[in-house]
């Protein structure tokens, strides 16, 4: 059946989701985060608030989905490989002039720049509380050139759904989208913990999902308490083996830096030894970066929090892997760690460390150098090239096209690595 222009509309997609799951389709069964108190967090802190959503909302969602599939094979996108993306403007434009005012109600909220707190553009604006054409075209190409495989169910704690609703759910999905074989959400393990029942997460297992990515970020007491992150070691550790043992693949986030200078070997000894009880299959470092206008940055600002510096994270990644003890992925897919730690634990333990002793044993100077090029290098990856400002920055210290650091004064490079990191995407 041909799909007209005027047929197609937009739907919600998971803005935040995790890295593995960046070519996987996506659907919200809920809105946001009900926690929403992680001080070091920006994902929800400016406007949005959590809401579920029926059944019947997600549905609506899928069925769009599957036209907007429809659509792009129709127009024969589908094999049209990676430069199928630069005709989606033209094609959301024609959907645009096809629909209308009907189409024009769903469009997105226009924000003027001077609304948003600074620094923060170019974060929020992945966070949409309502429908885009083009993200939703993209969305779903992506999905299809990504092997049409997998799916993820957002927002922040989907473990918070009743099993019945999410395996009724599953199935909407699987149905008009049968080449599906993975689905996963974020769960927190305060939920997995405390809410939810063995044969719940049994439930969960048997309605269709497979994995439940956990954000742990610290095993210390002190550090997760300060954070407010609602949840203890103790509870990070029972929720995630309940989990496991219902048959779930779990996967967690640790952020070092989170306990500062302070707490910073706290934090990752006793990171390692949650991990340890827990033994997920992979562990993605996230180290910290402080976000402006987050209560982190605020407790900065205050001097109720000093951040731990570059090697300190470092060698906290280090303590983490020599004292983690059980088999997992160690896996660094973030721009926000400085080093690109990857491997499989035990196997893996002194080829990391090798590597992370190449950079701690650089001088002061050369670590910093490390940081500025390396930074660059991803800032780079994710734009394309410099922005006006950074090029404005660099530009005294730029020789033939390229970066001659040797000039740079020591607090200047300092300055010029903050303004990289604060720009990165994590
Ligand atoms: S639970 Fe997750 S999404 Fe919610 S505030 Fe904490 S880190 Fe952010």
């Amino acid at each position: 059946m041909t799909v007209s222009l005027s047929s197609i509309r937009p739907y919600e997609v998971c803005s935040i989701r995790p890295p593995t799951e960046n070519d996987s389709l996506t659907f919200r069964l809920t809105r946001n985060c009900y926690w929403n108190r992680c001080t070091f967090c920006p994902a929800y802190k400016f406007g949005a608030r959590f809401s579920k959503r029926g059944l019947a909302e997600v549905k609506e969602d899928i069925r769009r989905a599957r036209v907007i599939y429809d659509f792009l094979l129709q127009e024969g996108l589908g094999e049209a490989g990676y430069t199928a993306f630069s005709r989606l403007p033209r094609l959301a434009q024609q959907i645009r002039d096809a629909a209308g005012p009907d189409l024009e109600e769903e469009a997105p909220e226009e924000k003027a720049p001077e609304e948003l707190p600074p620094g923060l553009a170019w974060f929020l604006r992945w966070f949409k509380d309502r429908p885009e054409l083009e993200e939703s075209l993209n969305h779903v190409l992506a999905w299809h050139l990504g092997g049409s495989r997998t799916c993820f169910l957002g927002d922040a704690d989907s473990l918070i759904l009743k099993p019945e609703f999410l395996g009724e759910t599953i199935q909407e999905i699987k149905h008009p989208f049968p080449s599906l074989t993975r689905f996963t959400i974020y769960g927190r393990t305060k939920t997995a913990a405390r809410i939810r029942t063995p044969e719940e997460l049994e439930a969960f297992h048997r309605a269709g999902l497979d994995r439940v990515h956990f954000g742990v970020e610290s095993g210390s007491n002190r550090v997760l308490k300060f954070v407010r992150k609602g949840v203890t070691r103790d509870e990070h550790v029972e929720g995630a083996v309940k989990t496991q043992e219902a048959g779930l693949s779990c996967g967690v986030y640790v952020m070092p830096g989170l306990g500062g200078a302070r707490w910073s070997e706290e934090h990752a000894r006793d990171t390692a030894d949650v991990i340890t009880r827990i033994s997920p299959d992979y562990v993605r470092l996230r180290s910290l970066q402080v976000f402006p206008q987050t209560p982190l940055d605020e407790a900065l600002k205050r001097g109720d929090f000093q951040e731990a510096d570059e090697a300190q994270v470092v060698r906290e990644i280090r303590m983490m892997v020599e004292e983690i003890d059980t088999e997992t992925d160690i896996v660094s897919d973030s721009a926000s760690n400085l080093l690109q730690i990857n491997g499989r634990l035990p196997r893996d333990r002194a080829a990391m460390i090798y590597e992370i002793d190449g950079f701690l044993s650089l001088s002061p100077r050369d670590k910093r150098l490390f940081s500025l090029e390396s930074r660059l290098r991803a800032f780079v990856g994710q734009y394309g090239g410099l922005s006006r400002d950074l090029a404005r920055a660099l530009g005294p210290y730029m020789k033939g096209g390229g970066l001659d650091p040797g000039g740079i004064p020591t607090p200047e490079m300092d300055r010029l690595i903050r303004l990289i990191r604060s720009k990165l995407m994590p």
